[in-house]
């Protein structure tokens, strides 16, 4: 049997070979398609047993199939399964394009929608229709015959574009590059940087070190190169790239109005007023207006802090740097000597008090106590000899969920980090179905025999991934479609991940998690407190400059005319005359490389950074305000957060966690931005 097919248990990672992946494919995508057309060909009224179920159930084993696909391609990419990947992924799409702009399906969930069965449904079924619903509509199935093929076109005109814009940043970024001939240019760079550089020379041919516009390079000569020359050399490029100042063949300004343009015209065609009202309709946040007023609020009080971090930087790269008119160029490179001045420690002598085989058992014996639950090593087929798997119990022993963690870096796994889900929580015709998750790092692998050694950053990491996985792992909705983060608001998933990673920061759960490699000592006190103090370095600065990304962000898709002849770069110089301290000379572009909001999905959403930060920030203000680590409170965490899911708005499962509506303070004070500024 194609063990892609089985779908009686835990996914046979150790049989699963490239040459499964079509058949099952197709063999699933005939047999949906089969049951899609019976479901519409019936007569009987739809109802949840007779059509949202079985349409469940058939779209539930493909994404599990597929599912297993995708995860493989990312953790053991190879060339042949990445082939049979590519070659099949057209397909799923289609499918659920086909899905999603269908009017009979549309229909058919409308008549549930308004029948006599709505009302007595569950909670989690009703918002599963009415997010069907809303999901028909957003995608354009409810317009007439004419307007459709054109809201279509629109979308393969935004994908075109926007594609175009990530190729042209790209392209941009790769075709620049300086030789540096003079070795005392080299001045403070540390030695694997030179290194890097030299090898892209010898590589290119050519004697000499050569810089480039990627992000190790450019980096590394921002924040350490004595030579202000090379710096601000290097920052004109970066920050002109894919303009009409960078030779103009990848200028990316036409293409930002012209998806500036689509996106109205999409918004327009679905009855929105403007592209940001459409991105928040399935977003926690309500309207432009309400974000706008969140951004200007912290704004303000990030301000005073930016302000005093902007003077100390002024002061230090005065004194102790001969630099008397600090430039952008110089910014990076000014913080980074205050940085290490300041707080004499480094990363590396962090790293010895955090032993793969301490954190990882500490971060377990967390949410044992915090949530009232049992971790225990289990066993099931895996991918990777590195891979290990657990199971979730309750306090009584009884199953939860389970999930694999695959924590180290190589070659045939993509970079990052993730949680992704294998099998979702819900009730079957044989029961209820285990939630399983996956935890996939990109840590150093273990040396010489001893355990692996964590940054404190990659303990954090894993922290975050790990909330994810308990959100999706610890869910009791028993319908996939608001099952664990399914259904979830996209600027509220990052909610359970955020919080758990300020645990990281605690002084009794540091305790637990480490032991020096050497001394086998716990992390001693006064190191603890120059972490702690470094950890909001510069914090009213780096507020205040997601802040303007974000305004800029939003007020483009609300207030900005995209036909009118003003120029995109204008709205951001007068975003940056209301919020910021620091401004970028003339010539720099920012907009042209702003990819999140013109190629990834951030449209109109790059203010969930934040939005997701005072809502973990705020929950985890319960735990500080009584006890961090009081189990009643994990209780009614794991309750009213982690169990619902997506079966109820964020902001209700929010307020029946913390009583009341979220506040910025808890932000603020662990930012360090609470207080008022006082100078260092
Ligand atoms: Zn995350």
């Amino acid at each position: 049997m194609n063990p892609l097919l089985d779908f009686t248990g835990l996914p046979r990672f150790a049989e699963v070979k490239p040459e499964h992946v079509t058949p099952a494919v197709e063999q699933l995508l005939a047999e949906n398609r089969a049951l899609v057309a019976r479901l519409l060909a019936d007569s009987a009224a739809p109802a949840w047993d007779n059509f949202m179920q079985p349409l469940d159930d058939a779209n539930e084993r493909l994404s599990r199939a597929w599912g297993q696909v995708g995860h493989l391609n990312a953790v053991m990419n190879s060339p042949e399964l990445r082939e049979v990947y590519n070659a099949n992924l057209p397909k799923i799409t289609q499918y659920y394009a086909e899905l999603g702009q269908s009017l009979e399906l549309f229909n058919k969930v409308k008549t549930i929608r308004g029948g006599a069965e709505y009302v007595t449904l569950s909670v989690a079924r009703q918002k599963i229709i009415d997010n069907e619903l809303r999901d028909f509509r957003l995608g354009g199935a409810e317009l007439p015959q004419e307007q459709k093929a054109r809201f279509l076109a629109i979308q393969e005109e935004l994908s075109t574009q926007s594609s175009k814009f990530s190729d042209n940043l790209l392209d941009a970024t790769n075709a620049y590059a300086w030789l540096v001939e003079d070795q005392t240019e080299l001045s403070g760079l540390p030695p694997d940087d030179v290194e890097a550089a030299l090898e892209a020379a010898r590589a290119a041919g050519t004697p000499g070190w050569l810089f480039t516009l990627k992000a190790p390079s450019y980096l590394a000569v921002m924040q350490y190169a004595h030579s202000r020359a090379l710096r601000e050399r290097l920052y004109r490029a970066y920050c002109t790239r894919a303009s009409e100042l960078d030779g103009g063949k990848l200028d990316n300004t036409p293409l930002m109005s012209a998806i500036l343009k689509l996106r109205a015209e999409e918004a327009g065609l679905l009855g929105f007023a403007n592209y940001a009202e459409l991105s928040l309709a399935t977003k926690m946040a309500n309207t432009p207006q309400q974000v706008m007023d969140f951004l200007r609020q912290l704004a303000r009080r990030a301000r005073p802090f930016a302000e005093r971090d902007l003077a100390e930087l002024r002061e230090f790269a005065r004194a102790k740097l001969n630099i008397d008119d600090l430039q952008a160029w110089d910014m990076a490179y000014a913080s980074e000597h205050l940085r290490q001045q300041r707080y004499a420690f480094s990363e590396q002598e962090v790293k010895q008090y955090f032993p793969e085989d301490v954190v990882l058992p500490g971060m377990f014996k967390l949410v044992e106590t915090l949530f009232g639950l049992r971790v225990r090593p289990s066993q099931a087929p895996v991918w990777h000899e590195a891979v290990r798997f657990f199971d979730i119990q309750d306090a009584d022993g009884r199953l939860l969920g389970q999930f694999y963690v695959d924590l180290y870096a190589r070659n045939s796994k993509r970079g990052g980090a993730w949680m992704d889900d294998a099998i979702t929580r819900r009730r079957t015709a044989s029961g209820i179905q285990t939630p399983v998750a996956y935890l996939n790092c990109n840590f150093s692998a273990p040396v010489g025999g001893k355990p692996a050694m964590f940054t404190h950053d990659e303990a954090i990491t894993l922290f975050h991934e790990f909330g994810h996985g308990l959100h999706h792992l610890l869910t009791q909705v028993e319908d996939l479609g608001v099952s664990g983060i399914n259904g979830v608001e996209w600027d509220a998933v990052e909610l359970p991940s955020q919080f758990m990673e300020n645990f990281c920061w605690e002084w009794d759960v540091l305790q637990n998690m480490t032991r020096h490699a050497d001394s086998g000592a716990k992390l001693p006190r006064a190191l603890f407190d120059k972490m702690l103090a470094a950890k909001n370095f510069q914090s009213g600065l780096q507020t205040l400059r997601q802040i303007e990304f974000a305004l800029f962000d939003m007020r483009l898709h609300c207030e900005y005319d995209p036909n009118s002849a003003r120029p995109v770069q204008q709205l951001l110089d007068e975003v940056r005359q209301e919020v910021a301290v620091i401004f970028p000379p003339a010539f720099n572009r920012f907009p042209n490389s702003f990819s999140h909001i013109f190629a990834g999905g951030y449209a109109a959403g790059y203010y969930s950074y934040k939005w997701a930060e005072v809502l973990s920030a705020d929950a985890y203000g319960l735990f500080e305000e009584s006890g961090v680590l009081n189990p009643a409170v994990g209780n009614q965490f794991r309750s009213e957060i982690l169990a619902m899911g997506g079966s109820r708005p964020a902001m209700k499962s929010f307020v029946a966690f913390r009583g009341r509506e979220p506040s910025i303070d808890a932000l603020l004070r662990h930012n360090g931005l609470l207080e008022q500024p006082q100078a260092a």
